[in-house]
């Protein structure tokens, strides 16, 4: 008997959580659509995480050659190529969309484009330009399962003056380079572009309301970064609101909340993102949204329609790209594979891509002193080896926290050179729950700054800046 159905599974949103859900379950024999209004890819590949992070290592190469003279080496005529740098991330980030695209293909979903809008619980409407691939020549389908993974999107702060700001969004296709910039926020985005920014020589100032960048982070982390932002000629503001913006004959000029004027160039808001909810026609499927518009999901990424699914930035938890894969992958494991599983959200390891970096997993020393009875605090700064000759003025930090009674390991901080890299590693350990004496009983790689990790004996005797507060 034929299905009453086109699909079993119907995905709204190609980015990193629904292509891979996409693909993977139709690995497991499901008939599997998937509708994208933009570019196969998603924020991650098109306009964040990857380009982000090429841009960021065209903004180091500025230090690098600095520092290559305390090795011997005289580097000539430095000049910086904004154009080339952005055909060349255009050309790879295409590749990118083209082997997303090859995957879905090879893996028999069929592809559709265009806006993707429920109609009740099983339809969908697909609106926009022409579709490929698809089966059936009608615009709407109908599908026993319907996954959401469409992702967040910019927003800006109320006030007047943000229509002459640029988002995360615009940031990635910019004309040229600007000689003055003001980034706004002190999240992620806004310390990842302050830091790029600077590095390919524009004039940052980075602006935010709280006392100190990258909040909800170990204290120390952000202390340390922030000096790092600082010595490197970030203009840092903290306490302070942008009240609005004027565009001049000059460029544009802020109103600051503590009275003055500032001219700049262009303003990147970096003040956080909202899911991508709007359009979608989630009411009329029974879909029940949280205060902040998030799809409300349980520990499977069910949502409150049973057959209606969601996973990544579009649900309210937490918004990086492996979190909204392996979320793809327990959905996958609960509806096709008979195994039912609900995604861990703990000690999940991010990393900011800010120079330094900084990477993190598990507790900080604030949220450990709430958790736990009695913690230990193991602290290091230091100054690399590599700056030694360079004679840069940058120190690493690297920051263990120990719960007293289990002797668990429950959280690892650092702002330094490769700290996502190293971080990595040490996320393995604290997710298989490993000890204090476990790190001890370690033998180091001699000589790195990660060795430190597993070399820090006696737990800091003064409180720490958050305990002491
Ligand atoms: P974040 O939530 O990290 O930061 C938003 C910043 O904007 C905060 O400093 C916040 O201040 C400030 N802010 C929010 N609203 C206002 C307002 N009305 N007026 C003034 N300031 C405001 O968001 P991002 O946009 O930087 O990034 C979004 C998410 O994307 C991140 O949370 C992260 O999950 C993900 N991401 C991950 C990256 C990575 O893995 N390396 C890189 C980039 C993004 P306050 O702290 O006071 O609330």
């Amino acid at each position: 008997m034929a299905s009453k159905f086109d699909y079993d599974l119907f995905v709204i949103g190609g980015g990193s959580g629904g292509v891979r859900a996409a693909r993977m379950a139709a690995g497991t024999g499901a008939r599997v659509a998937i509708v994208e209004s933009h570019r196969y890819g998603g924020t991650c590949v098109i306009r964040g995480c990857v380009p982000k992070k090429l841009f960021s290592y065209a903004a180091h190469y500025h230090e690098d050659f600095e520092d290559a003279a305390g090795f011997g080496w005289t580097v000539g005529e430095q000049r910086f190529d904004w154009r080339r740098l952005m055909a060349n991330k255009n050309a790879e980030i295409a590749r990118l969309e083209g082997i997303y695209e090859r995957l879905l293909n090879d893996a028999g979903v069929a592809i559709h484009r265009g806006h993707g809008r429920l109609l009740d619980a099983h339809g969908i409407e697909v609106e926009g330009s022409a579709q490929s691939g698809a089966q059936n020549p009608n615009r709407s389908f109908r599908a026993e399962t319907i996954l959401i993974a469409t992702g967040g999107a910019p927003s800006y702060p109320p006030g007047p003056g943000w229509e002459f700001a640029i988002s995360s969004n615009e940031v990635f296709e910019l004309d040229a380079l600007p000689e003055r910039a003001v980034v706004y926020g002190g999240g992620f985005i806004a310390v990842e572009f302050a830091s790029i920014f600077n590095g390919l020589g524009v004039q940052v100032t980075e602006i935010y309301r709280g006392p100190q960048i990258l909040r909800g982070f170990d204290d120390d982390v952000r202390d340390a970064l922030a000096a790092e932002m600082v010595k490197k000629g970030i203009a840092l503001r903290l306490e302070t609101t942008i009240d609005h913006i004027e565009k001049t004959a000059s460029g544009l000029a802020l109103r600051l909340s503590d009275g003055e004027t500032l001219e700049t160039d262009l303003v990147l808001a970096a003040t956080g993102r909202r899911p991508n909810t709007g359009n979608l026609g989630l009411s009329a499927a029974g879909v029940a949204l949280n205060e902040g518009g998030a799809i409300m999901v349980d520990a499977y990424s069910c949502s409150s329609q049973p057959n209606i699914y969601a996973v990544g930035d579009v649900t309210d938890r937490i918004a990086l790209t492996p979190v909204a894969i392996a979320e793809a992958m327990a959905f996958v494991d609960t509806v096709y594979r008979g195994t039912p599983r609900a995604m861990d959200h703990t000690s999940v390891p991010s990393a900011v891509f800010s120079h330094p970096t900084v990477a993190t997993v598990g507790l900080s020393e604030h949220e450990a002193r709430e958790v736990c009875a009695e913690i230990d605090i193991y602290r290091s700064s230091f100054r690399p080896l590599r700056h030694t000759l360079t004679g840069r003025d940058e120190r690493a930090m690297m920051k263990l926290i120990v719960d007293r009674r289990s002797q668990k390991v429950v959280g690892a901080h650092m702002v330094g050179a490769d700290a996502p890299e190293i971080i990595q590693g040490i996320a393995v350990a604290i997710k298989a729950g490993a000890t204090k004496r476990d790190f001890d009983a370690t033998v180091g790689i001699h000589p790195t700054a990660a060795e430190e990790f597993v070399t820090l004996r006696e737990p800091v005797a003064e409180p720490s800046r958050q305990a002491a507060e």
